[in-house]
This record gives C-alpha cells, structure tokens and sequence, in this order.
C-alpha cells in the first residue's frame, strides 16, 4: 500500500474541514485534507445561506464551500478528493487508510466527518430533493413564509423547527408515529400549544405528490390497526427532523463517543481523548449544527494541532 506522512491529516470538507485547512495551512503545518463522500459537506445541499456572516445578500450554499475552499487552497493546503474508509489510533503516528489504497500517516489528525440528517427512505424525498424537501429548516425555512409545510418527528429537533418554522409559515403539521411527543416537557408545551402547530400523532408519511415541487404528503393514521386510514394533507414543504447520524464509525474502536455517536470532546475545545486527534464541525456536535459553529470549531482544532505539535 502506499505510504504517506504528514504533520496533519484532515478528514472531511465542511466548513470545519475547510476552516481547518485555512489555520493549520497558515501555521505551516502542510496540511493534507480529504474531502469525503460529499465534499462541500451538508451545505452543498442547501440553497441558499443567509445567516453566515460576512454576506449580507446570502450565497448558496456550493458557492460558499467553493470560496473557503479556494481560500484554504490559497495558503497551500493539499486537498484531495478520497474517503477515510479505516484508521489505527491505537499508537502514533496515526493511520488512516484512503479508499482503501492509500496509507497516510499523521502527526495530528483533526476529524471533520460531519454528520448526515435521517431520512424515512422514501423514494419521494430523493424525487423532491431540493424541490420541497429539506432536512434543515434553519437552512430553508425562510422560503416557506406564509406558506404550508409538515415537519416529521417528535424529539427536540422536530418541536424546536416547528417552532421556528411556525414564526414563518401559515401552518405547521407535526407527523408524530407515535402516540406522543418524545421531547423534553416544556418543547412538547411550545409546540402543543402553538396556533400554527397541528400535531397529527398516530401518522406515518406514505409518500410526497407535486407537479413542479411538493404539493402535498399522503399520510397515514394508526398503520396496521383496525382502524388504519389513509388521508392527504396539502403542503408546501416537508421537513425531516427525526435525527442526525454523526459520520464517526471508523472511529468507533479508538475514539469515545456519546450515545448517538458523537465524538465526545472537552468542554470549549476539540480535544478528543486522543492525544493530537481532533474532532470539530457536527460530528462533535449534538447542539448547534450550524457553519458558523463548524468553522469556529475547525479553527480552534487547527490551533491546537499547532500547538500539539509546538509543545508535545
Ligand atoms: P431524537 O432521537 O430525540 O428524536 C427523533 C424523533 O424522530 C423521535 O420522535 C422518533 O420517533 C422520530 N423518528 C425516528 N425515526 C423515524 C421514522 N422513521 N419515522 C418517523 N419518525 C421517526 O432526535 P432529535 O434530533 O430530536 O434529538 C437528538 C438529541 O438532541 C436529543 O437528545 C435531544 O434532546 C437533543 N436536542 C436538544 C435540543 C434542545 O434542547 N433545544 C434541540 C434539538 C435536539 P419515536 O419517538 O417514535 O422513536
């Protein structure tokens, strides 16, 4: 297999991966940096972004990815297209295996994998992709004032982006499969008691209908019961809100992660259990999931790789 070294390897090219490249590239650490299976990350999905600073008429979000990555390619980062497929952390320097082809051998290794919203696997959030479905309602919810849209779920991200979307649109379904909401009380109040909030417990989405974007969700009350009965809502938008999955598998033998599988860190930094293993952007983070916070966390796991390798 072939062999590579580096002072620090990057996996993964959000906003966090990218910002990485940006500092540790200045602080001439020659970093190698991986893109992944999406590179760009989730932002490459959105339309789009109004609420990163510095652009105040919004760009979408390919554009913007494009701009922090030619600005990490600007001071010398090496950025290459290739997927993290195994790694051994289990001594230094740390390996981790390119596509199954390419061994790279890493000094400090800042992990920037992201994390992949849950689809329900309906053929018709692959068909309106873009066109009325979205898994981001921070991202897209603002093209849905005054309209109507459902959001499927009952944890805290579900409530948390009916509420938000509610501050926006005419009305909010809320498809709940169960008979309540798993969220935490006082989200369940918000959303319960919300005007613009119908929750529409017992239901399952069957499919999405539209002639140019969504129009409207078949759904389904009690599916499987006795008393099953399939009825249509007209929508304007479908939101997923029913989790996220942390891209941190490969890490899984060597790294702790929480019970969703999110890389733990040390409060305020991105310093994982490891020693020079860094963990920045949405695969260390259940909480915020914005760019703005991956790419802060991507330059402070930049920093400290710098500093690891100042003072190890
Ligand atoms: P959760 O795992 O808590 O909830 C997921 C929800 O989606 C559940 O209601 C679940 O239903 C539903 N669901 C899962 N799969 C399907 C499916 N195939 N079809 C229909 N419904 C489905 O995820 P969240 O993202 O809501 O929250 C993750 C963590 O982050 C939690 O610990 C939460 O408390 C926290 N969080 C906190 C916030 C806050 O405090 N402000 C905001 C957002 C998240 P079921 O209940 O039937 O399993």
């Amino acid at each position: 297999m072939k062999t590579e070294k580096t002072k620090c390897l990057i996996i993964g090219s959000g906003p966090a991966g990218y910002t990485a490249a940006i500092y540790a590239s200045r602080a001439n650490l020659e970093p190698v940096l991986y893109e992944g299976i999406q590179p760009g990350g989730q932002l490459t999905t959105t339309t789009e972004v109004e609420n990163f600073p510095g652009y105040p008429n919004g760009i979408t979000g390919p554009e913007m990815m494009e701009e922090i990555k030619n600005q990490a390619l600007r001071f010398g980062a090496d950025i290459r297209r290739g997927i993290a497929t195994s790694c051994d952390l289990s001594a230094q320097p740390y390996k981790v295996t390119i596509d199954g082809e390419t061994l790279i051998e890493a000094e400090t290794l800042i992990i920037a994998t992201g994390a992949s919203a849950k689809y329900l696997g309906l053929p018709d959030e692959q068909k309106y992709a873009g066109q009325g479905v979205s898994a981001c309602a921070t991202c897209d919810g603002f093209f849905y004032r005054k309209k109507t849209v459902a959001v499927v779920g009952g944890g805290d991200s579900a409530c948390e982006e009916a509420i938000y979307l509610a501050g926006l649109a005419s009305k909010v379904y809320l498809i709940v499969r169960k008979d309540y909401l798993r969220a935490s009380k006082i989200m369940q109040e918000r959303a319960l008691n919300h005007p613009k909030i119908e929750v529409l417990f017992n239901t399952n989405t069957l499919g999405l209908f539209g002639e140019n974007g969504v129009e409207g969700a078949h759904l389904v009350r009690f599916m499987g019961q006795p008393n099953e009965e399939k009825f249509d809502i007209a929508i304007d938008g479908f939101f997923l809100a029913i989790g996220h999955k942390p891209n941190s598998d490969i890490f899984r033998d060597y790294l702790e992660l929480d019970e969703a599988g999110y890389i733990k860190t040390v409060p305020g930094a991105p310093k994982t259990n490891l020693p020079g293993v860094f963990a920045a952007g949405d695969v260390a983070d259940p909480d915020y999931k914005q760019a703005i916070t991956a790419a802060g966390s991507g330059c402070k796991a930049a920093i400290e790789a710098e500093r690891y390798l100042a003072y190890r």
